[in-house]
């Protein structure tokens, strides 16, 4: 069975990632991922994170973060597994 529920469809209906609100149903939206996949390339994006130079890093940490590196928490998990 295809899994059709958005990881943005915070209530019925409502997007919370996009501009437009009311979901434009799975198959109208090029944004569409299941939680799985948005939980997959939530973890990809911090890989990649962790891969950059440490200033990168930081300027990343700083802006989006507020000063924090959670990305390294998750990289660490990947690594013992
Ligand atoms: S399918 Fe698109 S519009 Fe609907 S909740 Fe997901 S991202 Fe938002």
């Amino acid at each position: 069975m295809t899994e059709t529920k958005c990881f943005a469809e915070v209530i019925a209906g409502k997007c919370a990632v996009l501009t437009c609100k009311k979901c434009q149903g799975h198959e109208n939206c090029t944004m569409f991922k299941t939680e799985e996949q948005a939980k997959i390339d939530h973890e990809k994006a911090f890989e990649r994170i962790a891969s950059l130079p440490i200033e990168t890093q930081e300027y990343i940490s700083k802006a989006f973060y507020s000063g924090k590196m959670p990305w390294h928490k998750v990289v660490k998990k990947h690594d013992k597994n």
